[in-house]
């Protein structure tokens, strides 16, 4: 707490008494984030100058110089990726109210939206995807941000499964509210860390995190687009079975 005394005449005295956890808090949510940042951005940009350096000393053998040519892309695609989810946030981080973007969005569409984007990157690995919505189910909300939470949901089951495995998106309604799951087969979330998987840059498993291109700020993305939404994102999982995470939002 902040406190100020201040006599008030002869009799009164007046004293301010502040509540500064909030503040605090907040101040060291944003000094561990920016650390975090940097910390992302370090990774990736350390990568391509080593690797710039061995392109320049390895100039006469070809395959060396095409080898290091392709990690470079990985490691510059990585840094898209992370540039991306960070315009992403900043854009639902910012408590604008959503009526400027917001329409009648139908559910079937946005699953038939998010599942596209993963499309390739599941049949490669002959992961089976499937959806299950009812045509009419339709929300209020913006379309856009709605499509890349899901997005990220169904990239996270292709991610986190083995392959030949399925992952499916279902949608029904529940009262009030529509819920939208995505269920894998994959390897599941630990009990002590389903409480934290939605903070920022927080992963089970960093190195699989990076080796599949995460940025580890995917889930927060889902929240923050939850909340704006009305809504919120739960999680189910069982170590080794599987995960379902469902998108609850306001019919
Ligand atoms: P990332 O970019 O690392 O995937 P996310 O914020 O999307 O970041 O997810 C945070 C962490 O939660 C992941 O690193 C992963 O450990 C875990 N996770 C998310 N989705 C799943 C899933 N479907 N199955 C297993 N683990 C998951």
């Amino acid at each position: 707490v902040s406190v100020r005394v201040a006599p008030l005449g002869a009799q009164l005295v007046l004293v301010l008494v502040e509540d500064r956890t909030e503040a605090r808090r907040v101040d060291a949510v944003r000094r561990d984030f920016v650390a975090n940042v940097s910390h992302e951005l370090k990774t990736p940009v350390g990568a391509l100058s080593l690797l710039a350096e061995a392109v320049l000393s390895a100039s006469d053998d070809p395959d060396a110089v095409r080898r290091f040519a392709s990690r470079m892309q990985k490691e510059a695609h990585r840094l898209t990726n992370l540039v991306q989810d960070l315009i992403d946030l900043s854009r639902v981080q910012i408590d604008a109210p959503l009526s400027a973007s917001a329409e009648k969005v139908r559910v079937a569409e946005v699953v038939a939206d998010a599942l596209g984007r993963s499309y390739e990157a599941a049949g490669a690995r002959r992961i089976e995807l499937v959806a299950d919505a009812e045509e009419d189910v339709v929300v209020r909300g913006d379309r856009t941000q709605l499509a890349a939470a899901l997005g990220n949901l169904v990239e996270n089951a292709v991610n986190y499964s083995p392959d030949e495995t399925r992952v499916a998106v279902t949608v029904k309604r529940s009262g009030d509210r529509v819920e939208i799951a995505v269920t894998d087969q994959g390897i599941g979330i630990p009990e002590r860390d389903l409480e934290r998987i939605f903070e920022r840059f927080y992963r089970v498993d960093p190195a699989r995190s990076r080796a599949t291109g995460g940025t580890g700020l995917g889930l927060s993305i889902v929240k923050h687009i939850a909340a704006t939404h009305g809504g919120e994102v739960a999680v189910w999982s069982s170590e080794g079975s599987g995960s379902t995470f469902t998108l609850k939002l306001p019919v």
